[in-house]
């Protein structure tokens, strides 16, 4: 029997799997994915680096993630924006590398987990898609809620109810890479399918890379987006590299919602002993989470369990 099984690979549950590292607890990561990182992900173009979907971050405690990131050698890895915002000169996936550095126990890549339950008094069932399954003592589930959803449908019904409405909203995020450092203007009207614009001064030296984050329905043909964007914000049209990520289902919207705080705080009083369910979808806040309490959350989650 394992003692500890982390069900998803994103920042929060690397987080909880770098704990039990350190704490010498033997644990299992089942990721459903190729790669580690969930919604991190940065790439290369023409010599840029580009993040797919979260390029700045907001800190919640800035002493606590610095000291987190000396810890993984990232100390010089990060900049603050001049809009007062974190940024890694590399991408945000050095985080990730990182942490998947540290890892040293056995990951379970493409492997769904599709449903948790018990198999007695003291051991969790973690069934997969593919008809393999694995028992606990204990259980981190650090997947999105649209996934969480369908695995404690068993486990706990009412969990699974709570997550059921849980919305997201497509958005693609479109990155443009300018060999210049020319002030780009960045007001934008609500008129524009822009809900988020980004702009950092990182790779290469003296470049500029503009981000922006658009609300596109998922049925919504894919237009020529750069050109567009580029023309509509009176950029030039011509970028020296760009990057489109297309994120159907994926940007939480619930935390704007009045009853989440309450809803995320029932749902953890719901959770059996021994079953931490973490991530940025069920942080108790109405405002967006940031990056550092994704990480103390898979942190906090590794610790009560060892307790
Ligand atoms: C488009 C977009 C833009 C964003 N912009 C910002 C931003 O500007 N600033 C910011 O701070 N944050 C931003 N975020 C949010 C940030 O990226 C996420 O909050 C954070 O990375 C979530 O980490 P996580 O570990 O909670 O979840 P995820 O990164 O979603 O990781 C969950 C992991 O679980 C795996 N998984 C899912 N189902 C299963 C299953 N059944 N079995 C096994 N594994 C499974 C997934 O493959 C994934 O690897 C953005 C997110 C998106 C999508």
């Amino acid at each position: 029997m394992r003692d500890v099984v982390v069900i998803g690979g994103g920042l929060s549950g690397l987080a909880a799997a770098y704990e039990l590292e350190k704490r010498g607890v033997p644990y299992t990561l089942i990721e459903v994915k190729s790669r580690l990182g969930g919604s991190i992900e940065s790439v290369e173009s023409n010599g840029f680096i580009f993040d797919s979907a979260p390029m700045c971050h907001a800190v919640d405690d800035p002493a606590f993630f610095e000291a987190y990131l000396a810890e993984l050698g990232l100390k010089d890895a990060v900049f603050i924006n001049n809009d007062g915002l974190l940024v890694f000169h590399r991408g945000t996936q050095v985080l990730i590398d990182a942490l998947k550095a540290k890892i040293t126990a056995p990951i379970m890549f493409r492997m769904a987990v599709s449903t948790l339950g018990m198999l007695d008094a003291e051991r969790f069932a973690i069934c997969m898609e593919n008809g393999l399954l694995l028992d606990a003592k204990a259980l981190i589930v650090a997947a999105p809620a649209r996934y969480a959803e369908r695995m404690f449908y068993t486990l706990v019904p009412e969990i699974a109810f709570r997550l059921l409405d849980y919305r997201y909203d497509n958005i693609v995020r479109v990155s443009l890479g300018y060999s210049h450092t020319n002030t780009l203007p960045l007001e934008y009207g609500h008129d524009t399918p822009i809900v988020d614009l980004r702009v950092a001064r990182r790779m290469p030296k003296d470049s500029l890379t503009v981000q922006a984050a658009l609300r596109i329905e998922e049925a919504e043909q894919p237009f020529d987006v750069v050109g567009e964007l580029a023309a509509l914000m009176g950029w030039g049209l011509n970028p020296a590299a760009d990057h489109i990520a297309r994120w159907n289902e994926s940007d939480p919207i619930m935390w704007r919602q009045s009853d989440h705080v309450e809803n995320m705080h029932r749902i953890q009083a719901l959770l059996p002993m021994g079953v931490a369910l973490i991530g940025s979808d069920y942080i108790p806040t109405n405002k967006p989470p940031h990056i550092d309490e994704r990480i103390r959350q898979g942190l906090q989650a590794a610790q009560a369990l060892v307790i």
